[in-house]
């Protein structure tokens, strides 16, 4: 006979995922895990395409969606020869499917194709979409005071046919709480049945499409009413329809789509390497981010000055960070010649800001001079109230930086030594991606960060002219870190409508809810 172990000097082996309901942080360890060494991955219309980024990029990717069609839409028999194929070419596959593999999503028929071809596999269970759906509609699935049952269903299979799985005689009144997956095409057929078989018309009852992410929808009605209201509101599948009397807690647990930038889309306009806080706390707040990398950080060709700048470390009294960037590259670079922050023993140090002088702390350093205002103003005003003169410092950063700093250290007597670092890039593609969400109005807000994220981000756009940009950004608000950022916004000609006080990412993002949902006093 053959078994899952047969293979085991081969090492092509299936991995069945589940990828959750939607939002990417719901998948498990073990599935990002597995996706992280994925030879092959071969992923559904309903698994956020967002969990791809775990895979190594030289990994194949197969899009097997039944639904959106595409060029390869495969049937399911298909799907299941691929899997076969790709293992037993020694392939270490991941197939990820939305929800779990095993509710609703033909992990089984998949699994059994490879038993049969002698195929090893592993099965990972995910966050089904119905637990999810109740969970960010603000419906605990079972209750004690409510419910102590909870069935799911499919509805995909029509009651009226004679060869029927389901009992829905004994389902309407047997399970407390009733969660129908694809029942969104047969709901009045579906809520006919069950109220024919004794459930009260009254029961509430929702309807959750996109559960879990930003395009989440959920209306509520009774048996008798959610037909209508899904009709009225246009509610299209993906859906789940959750029927019992839990759904009435709604009313006050309901968290997910209450939160204050829920519905809003923000192009988060930042570095790839930097864009994560920005983005975890927008969304934090509900918001939808569109990341675009408009910078792309490489470092610099040549390190020669910074080189000689490490060799002669003992000899400057302080070395100045501006930027997290500067950090990284700094820090790498001293690690290739060799040493290590203890180099730094004999110099004092100044970061530009909070952000700064925390990333500064990873390598045990506690920056001596943090200004009050983060600009390299700021930074240079808190060194020159100190005195400089004579003094020797070094600057490593981006090979094009504004020249303030040094120039008003200069200035001040002191000798400083610029050494770049890192460069930024404008990259490439995804730029007709970006004028088309402009140019259809799904853009709320456009963040800076920096002013190189605003030259970027206008290069990105390519509006010929002013007239044309202004086209493009209507009615869209613009954030800004700080004031220099926001300058650079303003002699594009373009206005600032959100910039906080202090210039942190945190910051940023309270006078983005501030300005959606003013907070009261
Ligand atoms: N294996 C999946 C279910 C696949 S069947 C799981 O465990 O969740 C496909 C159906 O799942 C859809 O028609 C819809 O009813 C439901 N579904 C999946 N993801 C959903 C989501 N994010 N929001 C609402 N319904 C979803």
């Amino acid at each position: 006979m053959k078994t899952n172990q047969q293979s085991s000097n081969n090492k092509g082996k299936v991995y069945l995922v589940g990828a959750g309901p939607g939002d990417p942080g719901l998948i498990t360890l073990r599935g990002k895990y597995l996706l992280q060494r994925a030879e092959v991955v071969v992923y559904d219309y309903l698994a956020n395409k967002k969990l791809l980024n775990y895979v190594p990029e030289s990994a194949e990717f197969i899009y097997a969606g039944k639904k959106g069609g595409g060029l390869h839409a495969f049937t399911q028999e298909g799907i299941n020869q691929l899997l076969v194929d790709h293992a037993a070419a020694g392939k270490r596959v991941v197939r990820l499917k939305g929800g779990d593999p095993f509710i609703f999503g033909r992990g089984a028929e998949e699994i059994e194709q490879l038993v049969e071809a002698g195929i090893a596999f592993e099965v990972v269970p995910g966050v089904t979409s119905a637990t999810a759906a109740a969970t960010y509609a603000g419906i605990p699935i079972t209750h004690r005071d409510y419910t102590a049952s909870v069935a799911f269903v499919t509805g995909h299979e029509a009651p009226g046919k004679k060869e029927s799985n389901i009992a829905w005689d004994k389902l309407a009144t047997g399970a407390g709480t009733i969660v129908i997956y694809m029942g969104i095409k047969n709901l009045p057929i579906i809520t006919r049945k069950l109220m024919d078989n004794g459930r009260a018309p009254d029961t509430p009852v929702a309807v959750v499409r996109w559960a879990s992410t930003p395009k989440q929808h959920s209306v509520v009605g009774t048996l008798a009413t959610i037909t209508e209201v899904v009709q009225k509101e246009g509610v299209k599948p993906p859906a789940l329809v959750i029927v019992g009397d839990v759904v009435k807690l709604r009313k006050s647990i309901d968290w997910f789509e209450k939160r204050p930038l829920f519905g809003k889309r923000m192009v988060v306009t930042r570095t790839r390497e930097q864009a994560s806080e920005l983005v975890a706390k927008l969304e934090e707040n509900g918001a939808a981010c569109l990341e675009y990398s408009t910078i792309h950080i490489e470092p610099v060709d040549d390190y020669q000055l910074l080189d000689q700048a490490i060799a002669d470390m003992d000899s400057y009294d302080w070395i100045l960070f501006t930027s997290l960037n500067a950090i990284t590259y700094f820090f790498k670079r001293l690690n290739i010649t060799g040493r290590d922050s203890r180099a730094l023993a004999t110099c004092c140090i100044g970061a530009v800001g909070r952000a700064t002088a925390g990333e500064l702390l990873k390598y045990g350093i506690h920056a001596d001079l943090v200004p009050e205002k983060f600009t390299g103003q700021g930074l240079a005003e808190s060194l020159v109230a100190g005195g400089v003169a004579g003094k020797r410092i070094l600057l490593p950063r981006a090979l094009k930086a504004m020249e303030t700093l040094p120039e008003m250290l200069t200035d001040a007597g002191a000798e400083v030594t610029v050494a770049p670092v890192y460069q930024n890039v404008p990259p490439q593609g995804r730029k007709d991606e970006l004028r088309e969400e402009l140019t259809d109005g799904d853009i709320d807000v456009v963040t800076f960060t920096s002013s190189s994220t605003v030259t970027n981000f206008l290069t990105m756009v390519g509006a010929d002219n002013e007239k044309e940009l202004h086209q493009l950004l209507k009615g869209v608000k613009i954030a800004a870190i700080g004031p220099i950022t926001a300058e650079t916004v303003r002699k594009n000609g373009l206005r600032v409508d959100i910039q906080p006080d202090s210039y942190t990412i945190a910051d940023m993002v309270d006078a983005i809810v501030d300005h959606y949902a003013p907070r009261e006093g």
